[in-house]
This record gives structure tokens, C-alpha cells and sequence, in this order.
């Protein structure tokens, strides 16, 4: 088994998971770098990527990834905590999951059969599972650079140190008048709410108290909850539109 930050694995390890060995990436120098791509208009952030990285590094371009990046547990475990083992975990809930799908980021996969990219919105499958398959390795995730105002909701059972009960992401462009929006802790995968996006661009000129409560009733109505001890479906759902009233207001005003 491969291990990158480990803060995933040693949770694991100390639950009783058995493996034969484990492969550190750690120092694979290779997976550690961070390229700009698509002539300045995405960065290559490699495999091995911590949530510090982003702050330190990759805030300017990637202002979306970087507010939820902040809001991830303690400075230990963004020290140590890798982006792309976030995702191989399979979290449907997990903050880079949200900030990644709405910055339309791509996965690059890497295996015997060569390269593919997965669409990072749909690279969880569902609770603890993910497109990769066992010979394949996480190399890089590309992640456009942001061209307008972002905004990342969140809500956990405590401010520090918790995973989302429900989070939602949003980027606005304003150049093409449309947003992308994801949200994650709604559903067994993160979901991008298509008719909530319409609805930004269709309304783009006329943003207004009852264009912001429409967009989050869109967005309750795109999720599909599962409860578990943190959250009920009922109030997931809800929390959903009340964060993505709160997201879309946030971005729009620093437009
Ligand atoms: C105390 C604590 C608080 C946390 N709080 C939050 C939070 O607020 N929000 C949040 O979203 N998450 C939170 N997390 C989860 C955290 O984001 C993940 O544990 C972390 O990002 C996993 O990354 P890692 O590098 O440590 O992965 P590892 O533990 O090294 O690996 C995790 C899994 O990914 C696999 N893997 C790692 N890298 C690759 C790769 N490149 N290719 C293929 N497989 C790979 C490993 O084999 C393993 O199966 C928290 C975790 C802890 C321990």
C-alpha cells in the first residue's frame, strides 16, 4: 500500500488494517512538484501536494482550493495532509473534494495502462471508494487557475478540527457569466447542482435576495443525503441551501 501524509493510513493502520508493506511518496521528488499548465491558465499540483502547500504556495491562483484548505483540521495535519489522498480515501465529505470539483480540476491517474483523467467532482464514487484502480497511482491534479471571486461555505459539528457535516464551493466567472458549484456531505459523491448553475447564469444581471434564496432551494433539491451520527438527511439538505445561499452571496459581493 502507498502512503503520502499517512494521517489517513495510521487511522487505518491503528484500526487493524493488515498490509504486507507500505510505499512512502513522500520524497518522490517528481510527485511533489507544482507547474504551471495550459499556458498559465491551470497549475499541475503534484501527487503529494499538502493542504500547507496550497496556502503557502497557491493561494493567489487558487483562492478556492486555499479557503478550503484552511478550514481542514489542525496546521499538523495540513502539514502532513496530501490533497490526492483526501481522495483516495474516498470522502464524500472532504473539503478539497468540494474546492476541486467547483474549480473543474482533473485527476491524473497513472497506472500499466498509462494516463487518464477523471473529472475531480466524480472521482469519489461513494463512502471510502474512488475511480482508481489498484495498480494506479494518484500523480498530479489540475486545477484551473481562478479567473473570478470564490467562496467556500462549510459547517461542522465545531469550528476547528472537523470534517464537513455539509460544505459547498463556489466559483464565479465572470468573463463567461456562469459559476461553478459543488457541494459535498449532500450525498454519497460530491454533487455539481446543474440547475442552481443555470439559474446564476441565467440571472447573472439581476442578482437579488430572491435570485440568491431560489439558487439555495435549487441547490436542497439537488442533494441526496445520507444521515449518519453528525447529521440527520433532513438537516444536511437544509444546511446545503442555507451554505449555498451563503457561498453565492460571499462571491458575488466581491465581484
Ligand atoms: C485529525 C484529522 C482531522 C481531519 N480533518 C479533516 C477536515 O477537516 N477536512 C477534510 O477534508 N479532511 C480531514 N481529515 C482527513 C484528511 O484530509 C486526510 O486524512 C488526508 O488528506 C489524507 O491524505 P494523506 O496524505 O495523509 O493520505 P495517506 O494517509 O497517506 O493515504 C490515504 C489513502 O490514500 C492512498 N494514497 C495516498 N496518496 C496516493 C496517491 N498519490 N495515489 C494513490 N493512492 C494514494 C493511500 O494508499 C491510502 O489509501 C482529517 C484527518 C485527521 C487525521
Amino acid at each position: 500500500m502507498v502512503v503520502a501524509g499517512g494521517t489517513g493510513v495510521l487511522v487505518e493502520l491503528n484500526r487493524g488494517l493488515d498490509v504486507p508493506a507500505l510505499l512512502d511518496l513522500s520524497r518522490v521528488a517528481e510527485l511533489r512538484e507544482s507547474t504551471t499548465v495550459d499556458d498559465g491558465a491551470a497549475v499541475r499540483l503534484g501527487a503529494t501536494t499538502t493542504y500547507t502547500d496550497v496556502l503557502e504556495h497557491h493561494a493567489a491562483a487558487l483562492p478556492g482550493l486555499a479557503a478550503a484548505a484552511r478550514t481542514v483540521a489542525s496546521r499538523q495535519v495540513r502539514n502532513r495532509a496530501t490533497l490526492a489522498g483526501a481522495l483516495v480515501l474516498g470522502d464524500p465529505s472532504g473539503d478539497a473534494l468540494a474546492a476541486l470539483g467547483a474549480a473543474d480540476a482533473t485527476v491524473e491517474v497513472a497506472g500499466p495502462h498509462g494516463i487518464r483523467h477523471v473529472v475531480a467532482s466524480a472521482f469519489v464514487t461513494g463512502p471510502g471508494a474512488c475511480d482508481l484502480g489498484p495498480d494506479e497511482l494518484v500523480t498530479a491534479l489540475i486545477v484551473p487557475v481562478a479567473d473570478g471571486p470564490t467562496a467556500y461555505a462549510k459547517a461542522g459539528a465545531r469550528n476547528a478540527m472537523a470534517r464537513a457535516v455539509c460544505a459547498v464551493a463556489i466559483e464565479l466567472h465572470p468573463v463567461a457569466r456562469t459559476a461553478t458549484v459543488c457541494v459535498v456531505g449532500a450525498a454519497p459523491t460530491a454533487i455539481r447542482p446543474g440547475t442552481a448553475e443555470a439559474l446564476v447564469a441565467d440571472a447573472w444581471d439581476e442578482l437579488d435576495d430572491r435570485v440568491l434564496r431560489r439558487f439555495g432551494a435549487l441547490v436542497a433539491e439537488a442533494v441526496d443525503p445520507l444521515p449518519d451520527a453528525r447529521g440527520s438527511s433532513g438537516y444536511r439538505r437544509h444546511a446545503a441551501g442555507v451554505l449555498a445561499t451563503r457561498a453565492l452571496d460571499r462571491a458575488w459581493d466581491a465581484l
